[in-house]
This record gives C-alpha cells, structure tokens and sequence, in this order.
C-alpha cells in the first residue's frame, strides 16, 4: 500500500472505503486514515489541511506521537496529544481546520495519527456540530494480567467496562498494546461490522497471521476475537452496529440522498457552517 497526501501534513495509508470495503460493508464506519509514523523536520510553517467542510456524520482523531491542533466554526479550539482522542459530530455542518501543533512543528519529529469517520443515521444528521475532548484521564485504562499489555475503551465496552465517548449508534472503539506472547479475548455482537488495524508489530487473530499496516475485517459468523501477539503490538479494533440506510456521500458530505447531498454543498456554498478564517 502506497501513502497519499491529505493536505501537506497528513501522510494515510488509506484502508477504506475502497476495493471490496464499500460504506455499506463496513458500515457504521466510513473512511479510516492512518498516518503511520513519519519523521518531520522543523518548519515555523503548519502543516495539515486548511478550512473545509463537514457534514452528516462524525469525524475521530486518535493522536498516537506529536500532536494535532484544531480551528473550527463553532468556535472551538484545542490541540490533540498522544493519547488523546477527539470525536467530532460534525451534524448539521461545520467548517474546521487540522494541522500539526505549532510547538511540534517547530521543533519536528514524529508524527503518528489516525482518521476514523462515523455515519450518523438520518435523524442525528442535523445535530449541532459539537465534539468530544477525550483526554487520556478519560479514556478507561486495563491493565491485562501477567502484563500481557493494555487495553484503552475510546468508545462501548469490553466485558463490563465501558468507555467515555457518547455515540449515537452502538459503537466500540479499543486502542490495544499487547506484548508479545499476550493474548486478548474479546466477545461482540455477531451483527456488528468489525475490523482490526495493526498498526505496529503482528498478531494471530483466530489463527490466522495479521502482519504490520494491516487490516482484518471479520464477517458477521461469530462473536469472539481471540488475539494472540506474536511481536509487541498497537491495534486499533473498531467494531459497530450498522446503520441500515442508503449513503449519497462525495468528499465531506455524507446523507442518504443524492437530494440531501446537492442541498449539503449548496448550504456550504451559501456560507452556512458559519465562517473560519
Ligand atoms: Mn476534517
């Protein structure tokens, strides 16, 4: 897989949609972009995407190392550090802009991040845009026995513990390290889609051999994901209730009609997310 360019500061790998994963497939899911670790050298110039648009569903940012720092129409500010997730409910419409943290720019390094986007059913997409700051206080931390590694909940629940993110569709969302030889059980729901990212090291999930940069989709046959890591390992389990409605998505707007989609960039047009300079 080869890294695109989102804006001159985002450096994905691009696991979907695309190929065999359409939005439906992986549905409550939309789009995940990972910027696997990348080297920066110093600049006073910020680099990431200026001012653009959103509407329909949910943006969320999982800063990994460095640090990305955020603008938008609502007039919200904030920067995300390692650790840190922002979960974003763009709804109704907004404009905002990401970009690399100033102190980290300016003295460079590495940056690791990932883009995950949620669809929000056609009731919740007119919700006023808001966001969620989960800092690392929040976000439920296990410590796994015999230190086989951790597990953080971001979003839903892993045996009777839950995490802070409020979602509009049931969602669970587990940024995992495990060490090598741990092993993970985990139970979902047979109707839920689900997908696991390697973002590092490699694992056997039921068997069979997921290396590095990575990504398994389960089909919806079973409830249980038995994880075995066969290096040190940081994974990303993303697992979600899909929302049974038509997508008309291009870009930035996600609705449920080819209608819906023309009257989302029309309202842009207008200027009526409001303005960011
Ligand atoms: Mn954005």
């Amino acid at each position: 897989m080869q890294p695109g360019m989102v804006g001159d500061g985002f450096r994905v790998f691009h696991y979907f949609p695309g190929g065999p994963i359409s939005q439906r497939r992986i549905s409550p899911f939309l789009l995940l972009d990972y910027a696997a670790e990348f080297e920066f050298p110093p600049t006073e110039h910020l680099r990431g995407v200026d001012v653009h648009p959103h509407k329909g569903f949910e943006t969320v940012t999982i800063a990994y190392k460095g640090a990305v720092e955020h603008h938008d129409s609502a007039g919200n500010h904030g920067i995300i550090y390692p650790g840190e997730v922002q979960w974003m409910t763009a709804g109704a419409g907004i404009l905002h802009k990401e970009y690399h943290e100033r102190e980290f720019s300016r003295q460079g390094g590495p940056f690791e991040m990932i883009q995950l986007w949620v669809n929000l059913p056609a009731k919740y997409k007119q919700e006023l845009p808001h966001y969620q700051a989960l800092s690392e206080d929040l976000i439920r931390k296990i410590e796994l026995p015999n230190k086989q590694g951790v597990l953080r909940i971001i979003a839903g629940a892993w045996k009777e513990l839950k995490g802070p993110a409020k979602t509009y569709t049931p969602i669970n969302l587990f940024d995992i390290r495990l060490n090598k030889g741990g092993d993970l059980e985990m139970e979902l729901d047979q109707s839920h889609n689900t997908a696991l990212l390697v973002l590092q090291g490699q694992v056997a999930v039921n068997g069979a051999t997921i290396p590095e940069q990575q990504m398994a989709l389960f089909g919806n046959d079973g409830t249980v994901i038995q994880v075995h890591a066969s290096k040190d390992s940081v994974l990303l389990l993303m697992s979600g209730e899909p929302i049974d409605e038509p997508i008309a998505s291009y870009g930035p707007f996600v609705m449920n009609t080819q209608a819906e989609l023309m009257e989302a960039m029309e309202e842009f047009r207008a200027g009526k997310f409001g303005s960011l300079s």
